[in-house]
């Protein structure tokens, strides 16, 4: 009844919605480094409130139904045995590999280590470190800089808690400038200082950043919020640098396949689509290749159906939580100006459960 061997390498968003939707039409194989699903988006506030310790961690236990999950790295894919290799030195044999390794986040986005215990354990950390600090810097004013600052100076209205972003304006990627003075007029109002045009690197002292105009900050504390990096040194590692563009991204064509390589796709962050880089386009992502893939294990041979090509995500909202119960959002009307939504919307979209319970249902889980 199956019709081939579809492993699937990284089990975040993209590589979970995949998945599920080709389990029971192919022997689906999932392969993660970590013992549970991360999610992501509940990680600021983890970082910060013990309450919240546990919260991002979902198991892999009900989400498939035929198919296997592995607890492994992959530090490879031996494209002419058509297997992937682990760590381990396991080999795992496909006729069609996945490839949905995301990005690496700075602290407190990430996790560590492989089990939920050891990821508990490094955010628990973060909370004492943020429960006792002084002064505290975050650097980087994306929505993730906003977020975190907002979460941190929530919980600690006594430390004093810096801001500081390279831009003149803060959200400058949301596509006008009414988001960016919204989020700094909470933060202003709610004492966190916001340094602008403010490039910082860690000075020469431990505790001391300076910025570009040599401007120096002291702070006990400090967390980047400054970007991502792709997860493929280990493609690079395993020869496979040609399939990497200069940012380490997986070159892919439209219908998301690596370049020249039928049985072999990317999704998610880890690939070069050149949209934000967002879970919605992940979804959007993983659904077009179930589609493709499918469609290549169905009609393998000359008479092979048209796959699907992928269109990039150009409109998609913005929530910026500031704290469970406030925050905005932007949406994007075709069009015209972005609408920019505030508290009531925020908190109903994401503040107050930083989408848990949908995430949870994903997996198979209840939503509490
Ligand atoms: C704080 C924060 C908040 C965010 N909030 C939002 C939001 O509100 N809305 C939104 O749309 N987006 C949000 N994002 C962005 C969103 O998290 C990403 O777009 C999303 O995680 C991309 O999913 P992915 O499946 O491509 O990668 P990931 O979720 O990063 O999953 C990759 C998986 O691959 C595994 N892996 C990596 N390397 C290997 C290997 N060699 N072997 C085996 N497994 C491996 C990892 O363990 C991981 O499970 C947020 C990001 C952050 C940091």
């Amino acid at each position: 009844m199956y019709d081939g061997d579809v492993v699937v390498i990284g089990g975040g968003y993209a590589g979970v919605r995949l998945a599920r939707r080709l389990d029971g039409t192919a022997r689906v194989t999932l392969v993660d480094r970590k013992e549970v699903f991360f999610h992501r988006v509940a990680s600021l506030r983890a970082g910060v409130h013990p309450a919240w310790t546990h919260t991002p961690f979902i198991p892999y236990d009900r989400l498939l139904r035929h198919g296997r999950l592995v607890t492994g790295k992959a530090v490879g894919i031996d494209t002419a045995e058509r297997q992937v290799v682990l760590a381990t030195g396991e080999r795992l044999p496909y006729d069609v590999v996945v490839i949905a390794t995301g990005a690496d986040y700075p602290e407190p986005a990430r996790f560590t280590g492989t089990t939920a215990e050891e990821a508990a354990t490094s955010f628990a950390e973060h909370q004492r470190d943020v429960a006792t600090a002084e002064h505290v810097l975050v650097v980087g004013g994306g929505p993730g800089g906003v977020e975190l600052s907002a979460e941190i100076r929530l919980a600690r209205p006594d430390a004093r808690v810096t801001l500081a972003h390279s831009g003149s304006a803060l959200l400058d990627s949301a596509g006008n400038a009414r988001p960016g003075r919204k989020a700094l007029a909470w933060l202003e109002s709610h004492d966190v200082e916001v340094l602008l045009d403010s490039f910082m690197s860690p000075g020469t002292d431990f505790g001391t950043y300076r910025d570009a105009r040599g401007t120096v900050v002291e702070a006990d504390l400090s967390f980047w919020a400054t970007g991502t990096t792709p997860n493929t040194l280990w493609l690079r590692l395993a020869g496979h640098g040609d399939w990497l563009n200069a940012a380490g991204r997986v070159k892919v064509d439209r219908t998301l396949r690596v370049e020249g390589r039928l049985d072999v796709f990317a999704v998610g962050d880890v690939n070069d689509v050149s949209e934000l880089k967002v879970t919605p386009a992940a979804l959007a992502q993983a659904d077009t290749t179930a589609h493709n893939i499918r469609t290549y294990l169905q009609s393998p041979g000359r008479h092979r159906k048209d796959p699907r090509l992928y269109r990039p995500i150009r409109r998609t909202p913005l929530i910026v939580p500031f704290g469970s119960a406030d925050g905005l959002t932007v949406l994007p009307v075709p069009g015209g100006e972005s609408a920019v939504l505030g508290s009531r919307t925020t908190t109903l979209a994401k503040a107050k459960s930083l989408m848990t319970p949908y995430m949870r249902r994903q997996l198979g889980y209840t939503a509490a």
